[in-house]
C-alpha cells in the first residue's frame, strides 16, 4: 500500500514526541529523593512516617524531624493495591496511636478521552505543521482532513465482480434480494406505481454464512455501485466522528446512485441506546441517531438501498428496526446438506481435484459448517495437495483438512510424556465409550491422543445432520458425554485434572439450559427463566433478574441434581465397561488415533481393520452411495 509510506514520519514524531514528553516529566516532575521499596516499609516499621500520599503508582513519604529533617521522599510502588493490603493492619496501628498523622490513597484515575485533548492538540499542531513541510510534494494533502469521512470501500474491493453465481445454496435469500436487484435496475418501474421498496434491509445470520457476499452479489447483479463500511469504523474515541462519518457516508451514495451502501456489523453502532457500558456510550448514540435521520431523509426516488448485516439482531435498537428503516430482514442460515454440496461446487471451479472426490460425502460429513468454513476446508486441502507437490486434491487431503479445521493443526513437535499420553487416552476413551453405550448419542467418527489446537486429544462424533431440535434425552446423553472424560479419570487414575474443564463448562451449561432455559425440569415447571442471550452485552446487563432468589436457588439446585445423575450414569457405564475401555487406551496408546469404524469393531470384540486415510468421510460415503439422491 502506498498510503502507508506516508505515514512512517508521523509515526517517527509520534515516538520522538512521546520520549521528550516523558524525559522533561521526569526532569520537572519527578522527585529526587527516590528510595528503593524495601526502604519504605523499614521507614513506616521504624515509625518515621508522618503522613503520606499514594497516588498512581507511586508513594510520596512525609518524614519524621528526628529522622530526615522535614522531609519529603517518593518511591514508585509496583502495585499500589498490594501495598495496601501488606500494610493495613500496621498502618491502622500507627494511625490509632498517633504516629501516623494521616494518609491518602489518591484513586486511580480513569481514563478518560477528555485528557487526551491537550496533548493531542500540541502534538496535533506540530504535525501539522511537519506535515505541511514535508508533504508539501505530495498531491493528495492533509489525511487528517478526512478524518469525518467514512472509510468506505468503493466498488468490489478485490476487483472481481461477485454474482449471485457466487452465492450457493441460498436460493431463498436470492429469491427475496431480487426484488432489491430490480429495483435498482430500473427505479422509474416501482415508483410509477407507487410500489414500495423497503428502505433497508437487514441480513442476519451467523458469520461465515455469506451476508457479505449477498450484499455485494446484490450490487454485482445490478451494476450499481457498492460502499461498504463496517459498523466499528464509526466508532471511535473522538466525539462526532461517527456521526459526520455516517451523514458522509450517505452523502457519498447520493451522488453516485444508484448505489448500495453496506454496513456491515452493524450492531457495533446501532445497540440500543441507554445501554453502554462505562464511557463512550453517548458516541454510539450520537451516530446511530444520524444513521436514523439519514435513513428518514433520503426519499425512495434516490436509488439508494441500505442494506446491513448482524448476528445479534436481538441487541439493535428498536429503532432502526422501524418502518422506513431496516424493515425487512433477511434470515442467512447455515446451509442444508444440499445447500453444502453447491456452495463447494463453487469453491472447487478454481481448483483440480481427482477424480475421488466426491463432494456430496464431504457435504454429508460437514453438517453445521457455514459457507465460510467449507471454502476454508477447500482451501486447507489445496495447501496440504500444493505443499507435496501434487497437481490434484485429494479425500485424504479434504480429510486432513476437515481434521485441522475441527481441532486445529497438529502438533506433533509437542513432547509429552507417556504419563501425559496415558491420561489423555483415558480422559478420551472414557467419552467414546460413553458416547457409544447411550442410544441417542451420536456415534463416535474418530479418537486421537495427538494435541492439535488447544487441546491434548480429542473424540469426534458424528454430528446430527443439520438437525438443531434436541429432545431431553438427547440433551441430558450429552451430558452424560461430556462428562465421560472427568469420570474415566477418576475411576481409572484415582486422581482428575484441568484436563475436563471445558467439557464441564459445556455439560454445565446444558444443564442450566434445560433446567432454566428449555423447561426440562418438573420443579420449575415449563418456565423459561432466561432473557437469552450473553448477560454482559447491551440491555440485558441492566435488566434485573425476573425471578426471585428462591427460583435462583432451585435453579442451581436442579443444575446440580441433573449433573450428578448423569455423573452417576457415565460413572456405570465405564464401570459396565472398564475392560473395553482399557483396551481402547492401549489402542490409542500404540496408534494414537482410532477411526469410528475401529472403535466400533473393538467394542463389538471384532478383529480392528487398518484405518484408511479418508476415516472421517467413510461412513458418509457409504450412506452417499446407498441413498444417492434421496434428500
Ligand atoms: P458473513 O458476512 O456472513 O460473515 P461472508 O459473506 O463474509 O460471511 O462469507 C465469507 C466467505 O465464505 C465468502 O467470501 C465466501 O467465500 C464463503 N461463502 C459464504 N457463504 C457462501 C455461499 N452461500 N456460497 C459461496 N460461498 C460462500
Ligand atoms: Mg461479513
Ligand atoms: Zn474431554
Amino acid at each position: 500500500m502506498k498510503n502507508r509510506n506516508r505515514f512512517i514520519p508521523l509515526i517517527i514524531y509520534l515516538v520522538l514526541l512521546v520520549v521528550i514528553f516523558s524525559w522533561a516529566n521526569n526532569l520537572f516532575g519527578g522527585d529526587q529523593n527516590q528510595i528503593p521499596y524495601s526502604q519504605v516499609t523499614e521507614l513506616f516499621r521504624q515509625e518515621q512516617v508522618r503522613k503520606f500520599v499514594v497516588k498512581d503508582q507511586a508513594i510520596t513519604l512525609y518524614l519524621r524531624a528526628p529522622y530526615n529533617g522535614e522531609t519529603t521522599v517518593t518511591t514508585s510502588l509496583a502495585d499500589p493495591e498490594i501495598f495496601r493490603l501488606e500494610m493495613n493492619d500496621l498502618l491502622q496501628a500507627q494511625k490509632e496511636s498517633g504516629v501516623l498523622e494521616s494518609y491518602h490513597f489518591v484513586p486511580e484515575k480513569s481514563y478518560s478521552p477528555y485528557d487526551l485533548i491537550l496533548p493531542l492538540l500540541v502534538v496535533g499542531l506540530v504535525l501539522l505543521f511537519a506535515w505541511t513541510m514535508l508533504m508539501n510534494r505530495a498531491n493528495s494533502g492533509n489525511p487528517l482532513n478526512n478524518f469525518g469521512k467514512a472509510r468506505t470501500v468503493l466498488g468490489v474491493p478485490d476487483g472481481k465482480k461477485v454474482t449471485f453465481d457466487d452465492v450457493a445454496g441460498a436460493d431463498e435469500e436470492k429469491e427475496e434480494l431480487q426484488e432489491v436487484v430490480d429495483f435498482l435496475k430500473n427505479p422509474e418501474k416501482f415508483t410509477e406505481i407507487g410500489a414500495r421498496i423497503p428502505h433497508g434491509i437487514l441480513l442476519v445470520g451467523p458469520p461465515g454464512t455469506g451476508k457479505t457476499l449477498l450484499a455485494r452479489a446484490v450490487a454485482g447483479e445490478a451494476g450499481v455501485q457498492f460502499l461498504s463500511i463496517s459498523g466499528s469504523d464509526f466508532v471511535e474515541m473522538y466525539v462526532g466522528v461517527g456521526a459526520s462519518r455516517v451523514r458522509d457516508l450517505f452523502e457519498q451514495a447520493k451522488k453516485i446512485a444508484p448505489a448500495i451502501i453496506f454496513i456491515d456489523e452493524i450492531d457495533a453502532v446501532g445497540r440500543k441506546r441507554g445501554s453502554g457500558l462505562g464511557g463512550g456510550h453517548d458516541e454510539k448514540e450520537q451516530t446511530l441517531n444520524q444513521m436514523l435521520v439519514e435513513m428518514d431523509g433520503f426519499s425512495r426516488t434516490e436509488g439508494v438501498i441500505v442494506l446491513a448485516a448482524t448476528n445479534r439482531p436481538d441487541i439493535l435498537d428498536p429503532a432502526l428496526l422501524r418502518p422506513g428503516r431496516f424493515d425487512r430482514q433477511i434470515q442467512v442460515g447455515r446451509p442444508d446438506v444440499k445447500g453444502r454440496e453447491e456452495i463447494l461446487k463453487v469453491h472447487a471451479r478454481d481448483k483440480k481435484l481427482d477424480a475421488s472426490v466426491s463432494l456430496k460425502t464431504v457435504a454429508r460429513s460437514t453438517a453445521g459448517f457455514t459457507g465460510a468454513d467449507l471454502s476454508n476446508l477447500l482451501n486447507e486441502a489445496a495447501i496440504t495437495a500444493a505443499r507435496e507437490n501434487r497437481p490434484v486434491l485429494t479425500m485424504e487431503d479434504l480429510n486432513e483438512a476437515l481434521m485441522k479445521i475441527t481441532a486445529g493443526p497438529a502438533k506433533k513437535s509437542r513432547v509429552q510424556t507417556r504419563k501425559d499420553l496415558k491420561e489423555t487416552a483415558i480422559h478420551e476413551a472414557g467419552h467414546a465409550i460413553a458416547m457409544y453405550c447411550l442410544p441417542t448419542h451420536d456415534p463416535v467418527r474418530h479418537i486421537s491422543i495427538i494435541p492439535r489446537g488447544q487441546s491434548l486429544g480429542a473424540t469426534w462424533y458424528l454430528p446430527q445432520d443439520d438437525s438443531a431440535n434436541l429432545t431431553r434425552n438427547q440433551m441430558y446423553e450429552q451430558i452424560v458425554a461430556l462428562l465421560g472424560g472427568r469420570v474415566a479419570e477418576a475411576l481409572f487414575l484415582g486422581d482428575i485434572s484441568v484436563g475436563a474443564s471445558n467439557d464441564i463448562d459445556r455439560a454445565t451449561k446444558l444443564a442450566r439450559d434445560m433446567v432454566a432455559r428449555y423447561g426440562m425440569c418438573e420443579k420449575l415447571g415449563t418456565v423459561s427463566y432466561l432473557d437469552g442471550g450473553e448477560v454482559f452485552i447491551g440491555r440485558d446487563y441492566q435488566t434485573t433478574k425476573s425471578y426471585s432468589e428462591k427460583v435462583a436457588g432451585t435453579i442451581d439446585d436442579e443444575v446440580k441434581a441433573l449433573i450428578d445423575k448423569a455423573y452417576d450414569h457415565c460413572r456405570q457405564i465405564l464401570t459396565d465397561n472398564a475392560e473395553k475401555l482399557h483396551q481402547v487406551v492401549q489402542f490409542l496408546l500404540d496408534k494414537e488415533s482410532m477411526t469410528g469404524e475401529q472403535f466400533e469393531e473393538m467394542m463389538k470384540g471384532e478383529e480392528v481393520t487398518e484405518a484408511s486415510a479418508t476415516a472421517l468421510f467413510d461412513r458418509f460415503q457409504e450412506s452417499a452411495e446407498s441413498t444417492d439422491d434421496s434428500e
